[in-house]
């Protein structure tokens, strides 16, 4: 049985990490992809924890080969998301989540692998300035080129199966890990359990 692949996206600032982190640690059955990445590590990221760090020619040396799921630029630096780490997560029954930009979301659902996706979207404009502001892991310049990215990112929900709304967390943490309890128990993932019960039924009689 494959386990399911789930993205979830937002505009910079949203809370994508925050609300996924939270699902992964509600759920306790998530696993979580690692991505790579050419961004320098911040402090306190380890290798091989919040990403694999290579270099920019490492980067284009896996592209070249085929190595992404996904790749995308996102604020001056690539992101890519492992295709044969997420194969191998999924055959071995892991369901696996996904955080990735708007971009990479766009590529998955044209891509190889069938996915579930999430767009987390902020309650409103405002509040999504003041949490990046908040943040306070971009510089100004680059603070006003995530914004200036939010509107297009944001049009993007219509092309998601779900959208959220991180204003309150704890909602928006319960309405993502509804989705992911829905989404294991649709009917065609269910025929392997499903079949199993009616193996134990007797055969109708006459
Ligand atoms: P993203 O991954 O979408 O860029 P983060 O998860 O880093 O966003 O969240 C951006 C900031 O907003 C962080 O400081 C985080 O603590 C805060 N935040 C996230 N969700 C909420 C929420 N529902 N209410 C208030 N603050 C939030
Ligand atoms: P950060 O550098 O702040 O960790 O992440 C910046 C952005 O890159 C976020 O929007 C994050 O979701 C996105 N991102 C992280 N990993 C990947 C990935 O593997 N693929 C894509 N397309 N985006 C990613």
């Amino acid at each position: 049985m494959s386990g399911i692949l789930f993205v979830i996206s937002a505009p910079s600032g949203t809370g994508k990490t925050t609300v996924a982190r939270r699902v992964q640690r509600e759920l306790g059955d998530l696993d979580w992809s690692v991505s790579f990445t050419t961004r320098k590590p911040r402090e306190g990221e380890v290798d091989g924890r919040e990403y694999h760090f290579v270099d920019g020619e490492t980067f284009a040396a896996m592209e070249a080969d085929g190595a992404f799921l996904e790749c995308a630029e996102v604020f001056g630096n690539r992101y890519g998301t492992g295709l044969s780490q997420t194969k191998e997560k999924l055959a071995l029954g892991h369901d696996l989540l996904l955080e990735i930009d708007v971009q990479g979301a766009a590529q998955v659902r044209r891509g190889p692998v069938e996915a579930v996706s999430v767009m987390i979207l902020p309650p409103d404009f405002a509040t999504l300035e003041a949490r990046l502001t908040g943040r306070g892991s971009e510089a100004a310049d680059q603070r006003a080129g995530r914004l200036a990215q939010a509107r297009v990112e944001a049009e993007e929900y219509r092309h998601f199966n779900y959208m959220v709304v991180n204003a309150d967390l704890d909602r928006a943490v319960e309405e993502v890990a509804s989705i992911v309890r829905a989404e294991r128990r649709r009917t065609e993932r269910c025929a392997e359990a499903a079949q199993a019960i009616l193996d134990g039924f007797p055969d109708q009689a006459g």
